[in-house]
């Protein structure tokens, strides 16, 4: 499975990259954590989880919306860690507007972090996992991957830019021993959904509980969110055997999201 191997996830400082991290470090793999945030809380948790599961946990604070960040990353988790088995590209950011008033730096930001790094991050872990002919890269897009809402332009161009990214990875290495495959969750409750139920709740003055419960009656038919540790299930299940010959998919994880 997944033990001994070695794991760089990005924007794993909190959300759904935290959650695939600790996934993978139960399995008994070793983690490059990257992400923003406050110093202290991000070591507490390094350390914590390095304890919980007996592995190596590191940190690098590099901001992918730089290039150079990006494979700065990957070259050092290969000093540190020894190589790079597993790619989870995972950082993203959001912004909420109609197209004519998108801001103009929050485009290039969006582009940067959930498109550019991965293509930054893959450029430079792939030489390493083709020399040890084993690789997993795990792009975490979304259901903005796959469809489109109003008033997401820049996300929604750079997730579903991420699943071409995915296919063409995924031919690439077809014959290498590495997978590259893209999760595509609905709606997770992280700091990043929770922003924009407060927006929500704010703009039509209703509770938080309240915004919560419409975002889910409107695109997701289960009308519960998924949880970080479902799809850390699912990263886990990527990295094992089963998914060996799993490639150039992009997989919901939406509650129905997708099926309507
Ligand atoms: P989050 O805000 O909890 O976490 C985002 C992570 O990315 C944090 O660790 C943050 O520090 C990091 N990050 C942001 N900018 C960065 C930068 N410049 N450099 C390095 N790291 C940076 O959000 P989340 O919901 O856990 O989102 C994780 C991923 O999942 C994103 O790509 C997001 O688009 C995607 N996603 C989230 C949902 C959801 O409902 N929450 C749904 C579909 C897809």
């Amino acid at each position: 499975m997944v033990k001994g191997r070695r794991a760089v996830v990005t924007g794993s400082t909190s959300g759904i990259g935290l959650g695939i991290a600790r996934a993978l470090a139960a399995q008994g793999c070793a983690i490059m954590m990257n992400g923003l945030g406050d110093a202290a809380a991000i070591e507490k948790e390094r350390a914590g989880m390095a304890r919980q599961f007996g592995i190596e946990v590191l940190f690098n604070a590099g901001d992918l919306s730089k290039p150079e960040a990006c494979a700065e990353l990957v070259g050092d988790a290969e000093r540190r860690l020894g190589s790079v088995d597993i790619l989870v590209n995972n950082a993203g950011i959001q912004h909420v507007s109609p197209i004519e008033s998108f801001p103009v730096e929050r485009w290039d930001a969006i582009l940067a972090v959930n498109l550019s790094a991965a293509f930054h991050a893959i450029r430079a872990a792939l030489p390493g996992m083709k020399q040890r002919g084993w690789g997993r890269v795990i792009n975490i897009a979304s259901v903005h991957g796959l469809v489109a809402s109003p008033n997401k332009a820049a996300y929604c161009a750079a997730k579903h830019g991420l699943v071409g990214l995915t296919k063409v990875v995924a031919l690439e290495t077809a014959k290498t021993g590495i997978t590259c495959n893209a999760i595509c969750p609905g709606w997770v409750l992280t700091p990043l959904v929770e922003q924009q139920v407060e927006d929500r709740a704010r703009h039509k003055g209703i509770s938080t509980a309240e915004s919560e419960r419409e975002m889910l009656i409107e695109k997701q038919p289960t009308t519960r969110f998924t949880s970080v540790e479902e799809l850390g299930a699912l990263a886990v299940f990527l990295c094992s055997p089963a998914g060996d010959n799993l490639t150039g998919a992009a997989i919901p994880v939406d509650g129905g999201w997708t099926a309507q």
